[in-house]
């Protein structure tokens, strides 16, 4: 009988896991001083050195033994490291002498070699590549080099694959350095055989194939081949997600259960009034989403709500036909967004749609002073304005609302899990919808967006057609000038966008201020320009958006201030300078503040001399792909899961093993939470309860791995 089963492996599993979750320090050949240690770099528990997984493996099949190298070869080779120092004369170098199985190669640099010796020991075995020169003797020219663990250790010179650490100068330092790591991880695994131990119900073992703790550890650590140490890694993802997931489906559960949240009609005559005065019919995922949304608002729990949608999908008046039924149902609505421009902007656009309704709508940001925001403070108090805009100023001390019934945050990515909270507390416990244009797949959404519920405009506006994006080269940078004056000429509007990584570097801003002078004199002395960046004040960004969406300036150089959000619709060329030093995902918000109208629009890019692979591909992705999706899914190609998505500002928990982006796993661990949360809300009956305790363990079991390496 399966249910037999499974209460024997809780039985079994609870026993060890005082073991697994135990103090590090008690563990064989730990103690108290480098327990701390290994404390302070996040491994507090057995359960944390488990987790604390290779880096990557070097296979040794694929290693030149040093004996055979020739001039001429692109080898990896490894060896001990016997003497390195600097050598000084005509051409000074620093040489490092690597050797194995009395064979030696010397590694050599030329330069930048400033810090090279303190960047090995002695002893040290290090793993190095490149292509093999000859002077007098063989040598290895700056290689690419790694160190991989210490002379005496036995895997290096044994196993096929050699598990590579992530690099830690503390623990290095108390010696816990790959063979020192191994060398107490094993015993703490071989104890495993003793306290037997389970955190995965064995049904789902079995059904998906996943290893046995204890196996998955083993592979991982000391692995037999490559597809077994990712078995190995499979199954500790799955098990971290799937804690994870447990987190989210009961916080979405409680939150649906505790139904203290409000019930708001979808809005009727004031409804009506505003589609039909709106000049456009709501596209059919607009349709959907609005739906999705107006259900949720009116059950009796509360909303929490991501709504996606790549850039210009339309999603400002989905928000605005939310906040009409909050309003008819006798409460406020607030919209948030990240930067001053872009709220300034959602009042002046919606104002546009709600005045006419005889509906009050109100701008608040740490721009508006003195008696003004007097006024807008007290009139947000009294009720009497049903809808504020504003930047984050709306969170703090001092703004009340008499009733607020919606909220919505736009462009979330940019706000902390702790400014949704903050705005949230500004009502009780009001409907929320967050909103965002960096489309992620669908369940990494879920995943990282906690336990909100996910809407996807999936559809553009009809008549629009894509930007056309081109690299242009140097040589073509005047007639892409002309281009734009004819364009102007058209009536059509131009954005020039300068990267200033920081804003607050005064060099970058000189250059984009003087770029913009030669600009305006030499180049377009006949057209009208303007300036935007980040160091101006609020009321100036706010005098120059508006002359430029009044068409009063023809072109306008910008800093990425503009970045999120800018609605201009004349707006129909953006040139962008040294796009090599933007992010894609960052690219493709700046594109989207053009083409917002059936203008055909154009993006150009322009780069500097020297252009990285990483960010040609970057490049080359912008002007094949127009769709906000693909180009997140090209993003994660170039850079890497890892570095797309910060996981912590996200509030959730740092993943030690899974990476969010491999969405089967992260399907399956969610799929299975939730159905397990559904069923058994508690995690009270007799097969769930060992889960309920291990949960328990691993909440109390956090750590903070970001501090290692
Ligand atoms: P985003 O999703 O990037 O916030 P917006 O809400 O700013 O996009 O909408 C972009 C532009 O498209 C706006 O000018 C808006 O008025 C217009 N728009 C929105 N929905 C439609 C529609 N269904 N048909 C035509 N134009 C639309
Ligand atoms: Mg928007």
């Amino acid at each position: 009988m399966p249910g037999e089963n499974d209460s024997n492996v809780s039985k079994t599993a609870s026993a060890g896991l005082d073991y697994l979750f135990s103090d590090i320090q008690y563990l064989k050949g730990v103690g108290p001083r480098k327990g701390e240690i290994l404390k302070q770099n996040g491994i507090s528990t057995v359960f944390d050195l488990f987790y604390y997984v290779p880096r990557k493996y070097l296979d040794r099949s694929l290693i030149t033994p040093l004996g055979s190298v020739a001039e001429g070869m692109t080898v990896t080779v490894l060896g001990t490291v016997a003497a390195f120092g600097l050598v000084r004369g005509r051409k000074p170098r620093f040489e490092t002498v690597i050797e194995y199985d009395r064979e030696q190669l010397e590694l050599v640099w030329f330069s930048g070699y400033k810090y090279m010796d303190k960047a090995f020991n002695i002893g040290d075995v290090i793993c190095a590549s490149g292509t093999v020169r000859a002077y007098g003797r063989l040598y290895l020219p700056h290689p690419e080099f790694e160190i991989v663990g210490s002379a005496d250790d036995e895997t290096i010179h044994t196993g096929r694959l050699i598990p590579i650490y992530p690099e830690s100068a503390a623990l290095k330092n108390i010696g816990l350095y790959s063979r020192g790591l191994r060398r107490i991880i094993k015993p703490a695994l071989d104890r495993l055989a003793d306290e037997p131990c389970e955190t995965i119900p064995e049904k789902w073992r079995k059904e998906y194939g996943l290893y046995d703790l204890s196996r998955a550890i083993r592979q991982i650590h000391f692995p037999d081949s490559l597809p077994e140490a990712d078995s190995g890694r499979q199954r500790l993802a799955f098990e971290e997600l799937f804690y994870l997931e447990l987190i989210m489906a009961g916080r979405q559960k409680n939150r649906r259960r505790k139904a203290d949240g409000i019930s708001i009609n979808p809005p009727k005559t004031l409804g009506r009034k505003l589609l039909d005065n709106l000049g456009f019919e709501l596209t059919s995922a607009q349709k959907r989403v609005i739906n999705e949304i107006y259900n949720d608002m009116k059950a009796r729990y509360q909303m929490n709500r991501l709504l996606q949608g790549d850039v210009g999908s339309g999603k400002t008046i989905v928000a605005v036909l939310a906040m009409l039924g909050a309003i008819e149902s006798g409460y406020q609505a607030v919209i948030m967004a990240p930067t001053e421009i872009l709220a300034e902007q959602h009042y002046l656009s919606i104002s546009r749609l709600l005045e006419p309704l005889g509906i009050k709508v109100v701008f608040l940001s740490g721009s508006v002073k003195g008696a003004g925001r007097k006024a807008i403070l007290e009139s947000i108090l009294s009720g009497e304005a049903s809808v504020v805009a504003g930047t984050h100023a709306l969170i703090q001390k001092g703004v009340d609302f008499k009733k607020l019934g919606f909220a919505v945050i736009d462009e979330q990515h940019r706000f902390g899990v702790a400014q949704r909270g903050n705005l949230q507390a500004k009502g009780k416990n009001p409907d929320i919808l967050v909103m965002s244009a960096t489309p992620i797949p669908r369940t990494l959404a879920m995943t990282i967006y906690g336990d909100l519920d996910v809407s996807i405009i999936d559809e553009m506006p009809p008549g629009r057609t894509p930007v056309l994006t081109k690299h242009v080269p140097e040589d073509k940078r005047k007639q892409m000038y002309e281009f734009t004056r004819q364009s102007v000429k058209d009536g059509k509007s131009a954005y020039l966008i300068y990267p200033l990584v920081e804003e607050t570097e005064k060099s970058d801003l000189k250059a984009a201020t003087e770029e913009y002078q030669k600009l305006k004199e030499e180049i377009f002395p006949d057209l009208r320009l303007g300036l935007i960046h980040g160091r101006m004040k609020g009321e100036e960004k706010q005098a120059v958006m508006a002359s430029f969406r009044n068409r009063e300036i023809d072109i306008l150089a910008a800093t990425t201030v503009i970045e999120v959000g800018v609605d201009v619709p004349s707006a129909a060329i953006m040139i962008i300078e040294h796009a090599e030093r933007f992010g894609l995902s960052q690219l493709h918000q700046l594109r989207g503040r053009v083409g917002r109208s059936g203008l055909k629009s154009y993006c150009f890019l322009m780069t500097g001399k020297k252009v990285g692979e990483e960010a040609s591909r970057r490049i080359e992705a912008l002007t094949e792909i127009s769709d906000g999706f693909k180009i997140a899914e090209a993003d994660l190609d170039i850079r890497g899961p890892g570095e797309i998505l910060g996981t912590r500002q996200h509030g959730l928990p740092e993943l030690r093993v899974a990476s969010l982006t491999d969405s089967k796993i992260v399907s399956l661990a969610r799929s299975l939470a939730f159905e397990m949360i559904d069923e058994d809300p508690g995690l009270d009956s007799a097969d769930n309860r060992f889960i309920k305790t291990v949960l328990k363990r691993r909440m109390r079991n956090k750590i903070r791995y970001s501090k290692i390496g």
